[in-house]
This record gives C-alpha cells, structure tokens and sequence, in this order.
C-alpha cells in the first residue's frame, strides 16, 4: 500500500485535487481510502456526493469507546473509503490531535490490514503546517509520499518551500520522501516554467500541471469530481493523467528547501519577467 499525504497552501486546492485524482485512480481499479486531516472536514465531501461524513472526533465523543469501523470510515465514488479526522470546538484545543486520533484509530480497527485490499491511503492535510500534529502524517512513517499542491503566486511558493523543510527534517531520520509538486494553476504568467524550476531547486520535479478550468466548479456544486460529473470533458482527462502520474511516479527524494532571496530571484526571474 502507497501512503500518500497531500500538503499546500490553504485553498490551494489540496481537497479539490486529492479527490479528483483519487476518482482517477479508482477508475483505474486502484482501492482507495481517503482521510481529511483538516477540522473543516470538507476532505471527502465530492466523493461523498456531499453526504456530510460524521468525523473521528464526532463519533469518539458521541460513542465514546464503542467506535467501530463503519461509524468512520463511509464508501464514496469508485468503492473509495472516505474518512474524515475532524477537528475540536473551534478555539478549543489542538487541532492536530483529530489527526493522531483518526490514524491510530483507524490503524486499531484494522483499517489498514491486508484484507482491506487497499492500494492508496491519501492524507489531505490542512495549511502549511507542518509541526505537531499536522506533521503526524509524515512522521513514523504513516505516509512515506508526499505531494505538494502549489501554484505561481508567492505565498503558495513560500508554503510549498516551508512544506519542504519540514518534509527534510523528518525524510533525515525517516522513509518520507517527497514525490512531486503539483502545480494548480492560478493562471499566473510563466506559471508552468516557473513552478518546474522551483521543483528543480527543490531537488523534485513537477508531477503534473493542472489548468484552471470552471468545470472544477461546475462539478463542484453537483457535489461531484469532475470525473463523475462529466468524464468527458478535458478537465476529467487531466486529473486522470495526474492519477497516472502518480500511479507510475518512481521519483522520490529528499527535498532540498531554498533560502527566502533564492525563491524571491525566481519569481523575479520569471514570475515578473513581463512586467519588466
Ligand atoms: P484546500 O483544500 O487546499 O484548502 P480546496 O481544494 O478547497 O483547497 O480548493 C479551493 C477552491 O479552489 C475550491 O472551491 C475549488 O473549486 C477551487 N479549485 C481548485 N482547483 C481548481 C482548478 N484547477 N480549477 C478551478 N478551480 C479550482
Ligand atoms: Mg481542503
């Protein structure tokens, strides 16, 4: 089984685009389970048909200790197994602890087993967070891949960066490797170019350039990939590559971060090249 966590910038589109890639890979014949690591618990809701998906921490204070299984985890799209590790009462406690709970319970119930037929588990992971309970993904092991959702504009480049220092600090003394950055565009100029020499610096490469394109949202208010909502149409094509991609991806490294006034050269380099 690939474990797989997805970090990047706050509304990136790190939910968007685990999801249409897993229905990708589901289409595929891959089995899939999917845990939102963020308390906003909105990881699963286009494979869910926006079913809401009471979370880990729901069910643990409702249930108490009697939490089984099919109380967590719900079948989505393509048999996908949709899991959602919640948060605490806004304001209240840790956010990361949803996260630990969710995996160790999931790991408990035996969600993981070798029965289970699984070929992916995707970790969507709130922010740009990487300390305490938000790097719980990547630490031990729990995910040994990892994806970087980033775009052209800067604070998404300046995360994506952040991302990759902390994936350094626990590759260093783990099995977690990066596995790629996926660019989503913000139709930024020289976006592609810019982001595959970002990857460069940051001894990946870019798995995959996602366009903008509105059918995401078309697809989005039906509460639906857009491979459900219209296979045919060329955005369905471009998170089934993706899914490809990552499906056939044998590049795993331990990123290189860059320092601040290198990411500032680059942008400058590209990013503004037309305005100069
Ligand atoms: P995150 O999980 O990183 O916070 P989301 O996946 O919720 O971000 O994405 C934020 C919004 O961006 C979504 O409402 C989605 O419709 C939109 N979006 C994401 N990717 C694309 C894309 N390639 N084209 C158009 N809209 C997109
Ligand atoms: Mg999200």
């Amino acid at each position: 089984m690939r474990k797989i966590a997805i970090y990047g910038k706050g509304g990136i589109g790190k939910s968007t685009t685990t999801q249409n890639t897993v229905a990708g890979l589901s289409m595929m014949g891959r089995k899939v389970m999917v845990v939102g690591c963020d308390p906003k618990a909105d990881s699963t809701r286009l494979l869910l048909g926006g079913l809401a998906q009471k979370s880990v921490l729901d069910s643990l204070r409702e249930e108490g200790e009697d939490v089984e299984l099919e109380d967590i985890r719900k079948l989505g799209y393509g048999e996908t197994w949709c899991v959602e590790s919640g948060g605490p009462e806004p304001g209240v406690g840790c956010a990361g602890r949803g996260i630990i709970t969710a995996i160790n319970m999931l790991e408990n119930l035996g969600a993981y087993e070798e029965s289970e037929g699984l070929d992916y588990a995707f970790y969507d992971v709130l922010g740009d967070v990487v300390c305490g309970g938000f790097a719980m993904p990547i630490r031990d092991g729990k995910a040994e891949e990892i994806y970087i959702v980033c775009s052209g504009e800067m604070m998404a480049m300046y995360a994506a960066n952040n991302i990759c220092k902390g994936v350094m600090k626990f590759a260093q003394s783990g099995s977690v490797r990066l596995g790629g950055i996926i660019c989503n565009s913000r139709n930024v100029d020289n976006e592609k170019e810019m982001i595959e020499e970002l990857a460069k610096k940051l001894g990946t490469h870019m798995i995959y350039y996602v366009p903008r394109d509105n059918d995401v949202q078309r697809a989005e208010i039906n509460r639906k990939t857009v491979i459900e909502w219209n296979p045919e149409v060329p955005q369905a094509d471009i998170y089934r590559n993706l899914a490809k991609a990552i499906d056939e991806n044998k590049r795993f490294t331990i990123p290189t971060p860059l320092e601040i006034e290198e990411l500032e050269q680059l942008l400058l380099d590209f990013g503004l090249l037309d305005a100069a």
